[in-house]
């Protein structure tokens, strides 16, 4: 049976329109149920069994129909299905010689009161700038878009080039996220799961744990767990 609990936590807990707070509906009411529901942004690419699908224990399949989800309360969720206004948005980012795009598709509501229009999407966002340090040499900045298309890990490191080492770093404050070393024919990789690049399934040594995914910057175990602020090691044969 689904852990609606983790499908919510794996959703960041909050309406995406209003901010109201699982922990809070919790604290304050003593429950989440009927209050959060996942709205897919592009109705036509939900699963045709998604309700068997979204009821069943947590599986690739579940997460990736979640990546097609915003997750409203039902208040929300009502005005979107009500006020029906779909978005185009045409994200443009410069950081120094470089710059970089992102076409959008989402949702809006209006707030009348407010005179605010609020776009909403499910798609991950690429624009996002990060530093590539290839052995010592000068970090470049690379988006977050270089790594969804092209995985620097594979092409540049090992495939094309004799680099030994890459690393990922935070574009603000040069924090590693990501780092790969080659040691002869072995790798030894490291990264942070809130770098929310390059997915991972792996099985758990623990009886307990089973099985465990790591991706969109969130670990998720078969047995119910959720986490964001550890870092996976791993050695890879290469
Ligand atoms: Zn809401």
């Amino acid at each position: 049976m689904a852990n609606k609990k983790q499908q919510l936590d794996y959703k960041n807990n909050c309406c995406r329109h209003c901010g109201r707070n699982v922990k809070e509906m919790v604290e304050e009411f003593g429950t989440f149920n009927r209050i959060f529901e996942f709205n897919h942004v592009v109705p036509s690419l939900k699963h045709p069994n998604y309700d068997n699908l979204i009821r069943r224990t947590i599986s690739t399949e579940q997460l990736d129909e979640l990546d097609k989800c915003i997750l409203l309360c039902k208040i929300c969720h009502g005005i979107l299905h009500a006020q029906n206004i779909e978005l185009k948005c045409l994200l443009k980012v410069d950081v120094g010689d470089k710059s970089i795009t992102q076409d959008l598709v989402g949702q809006g509501i209006i707030n009348k009161k407010e005179k605010k229009l609020k776009f909403m999407t499910n798609q991950k966002i690429l624009v996002v700038p990060y530093l590539l340090q290839l052995d010592s040499n000068e970090p470049e900045i690379i988006f977050g878009k270089d790594l969804e298309e092209n995985n620097p890990m594979l092409s540049k490191i090992f495939k094309v080039s004799g680099y030994d080492k890459c690393r990922i770093l935070d574009f603000r404050n040069g924090e590693e996220l990501f780092s790969i070393r080659r040691n002869n024919n072995t790798a030894q990789l490291k990264q942070k799961i809130k770098f929310p690049y390059f997915q991972y399934e792996l099985e758990a040594d623990d009886k307990n744990v089973k099985y465990v995914w790591i991706r969109n910057g969130i670990g998720l175990t078969k047995n119910g767990e959720v986490f964001r602020d550890r870092e996976i090691t791993g050695t890879l044969i290469i």
